[in-house]
């Protein structure tokens, strides 16, 4: 039995239970971009919602080879020995553009993935980065119904894509190499000032000491920047993934992160933001994809896309022609 042939009632009660397939299958209605499956993933999500929220949500960003995907499945397995429940998601912008994947192909977590209290889930794909990012915020809620404490998005560097998820965490993490001078130099300020701490992977062995260099290099420049949470100093801090290393001491840091912010009252401000963002977001997605669904559109659109392209006609007229079709006042 698929999903969108089940009841609401039955879906709901299945992932509240923690049920792994059921929950699945619920983000599968989610991410679907089936008109006809939108309303019931809303239906489903309605009653889902006042079971969310009662987790910690951690942002994970860096360069491809990084070690993410090595320190998420350290990082998971020590907490689900911990007895928390730990769920991974993705936000992989390659996904909207080419429908393939930075982050999605290799085996990865292999580990973690087995672990009866993880839950590990690949990016949505296909749609626009704003579908993508309402898909993971209502991945977020089903997972914190079905009873994960702690969610852990991934996702890779494009600026954009670390804006949205920065967006929908509590904490976000950079995860970076040594050998930083020159990336240091090349890395936008922006990332940086979007992390609640930065974490040079791969201290380990002949690489160890340079590790330590290159984290005081990074607290020097950290301390011109604008801290990304209000109250809370972003520091460096080395760990080896591979060999365990760090990996715990990070999840103290979190554990004093939310307790000084909590504290300060800026953990609830900043979910409120969010929310808000949420909807304002969802709004402007929502809207783009009736836009795109309304017949007399997609009737003219072709040629008019075509014109712009060609610079037979400005974006502005285009928009101003396209909206009087959409909203049937004729032109
Ligand atoms: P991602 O692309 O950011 O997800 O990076 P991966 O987790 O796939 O790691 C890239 C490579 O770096 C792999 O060959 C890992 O084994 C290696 N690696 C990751 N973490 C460490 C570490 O802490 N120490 C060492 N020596 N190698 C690591």
């Amino acid at each position: 039995v698929k999903a969108n042939d089940m009841k609401i009632d039955e879906i709901v009660g299945g992932v509240i239970q923690g049920d792994r397939s059921l929950l699945a299958r619920a983000i599968t209605l989610i991410e679907s971009n089936a008109p006809h499956h939108f309303e019931r993933a809303q239906e489903m999500l309605n009653n889902l919602l006042p079971h969310a929220g009662k987790s910690i949500r951690i942002g994970i960003t860096g360069v491809p080879g990084a070690g993410k995907s090595t320190f998420i499945e350290a990082f998971g397995q020590m907490l689900c020995e911990k007895g928390h429940r730990v769920a991974v998601l993705a936000v992989d912008p390659s996904s909207t553009m080419t429908g393939g994947s930075i982050l999605g192909d290799k085996t990865r977590m292999e580990n973690l993935v087995k672990h009866p209290n993880a839950f590990v889930r690949p990016s949505p794909s296909g749609g626009t980065l704003g579908g993508v990012h309402r898909k993971t915020r209502e991945t977020i809620a089903l997972c914190e119904a079905a009873g994960y404490d702690v969610i852990l998005i991934e996702t890779v560097g494009v600026g954009q894509s670390e804006v949205i998820v920065r967006g929908m965490v509590d904490f976000f993490m950079l995860l970076v190499l040594t050998g930083a001078g020159d990336e240091l130099q090349g890395m936008k300020k922006g990332i940086m000032e979007l992390a609640d701490a930065i974490v040079v992977n791969k201290a380990d062995g002949d690489n160890l000491s340079r590790a330590l260099k290159t984290k005081s290099e990074y607290n020097q420049i950290l301390h011109f920047l604008q801290p990304a949470t209000k109250g809370w100093e972003t520091e460096a801090y080395t760990c080896s993934s591979l060999q365990g290393d760090g990996i715990e001491d990070m999840w103290n840091v979190i554990g004093k992160f939310v307790t000084e912010t909590t504290k300060s009252g800026g953990f609830q401000t900043r979910r409120k933001t969010q929310a808000r963002e949420w909807l304002n977001s969802s709004i402007a997605d929502q809207l783009h994809q009736h836009f795109l669904q309304n017949q007399a559109v997609k009737d003219i659109l072709p040629q008019i896309m075509e014109d712009v392209m060609e610079e037979k006609r400005t974006v502005s007229s285009a928009v101003e022609l396209l909206f009087a079709k959409y909203t049937g006042r004729g032109f």
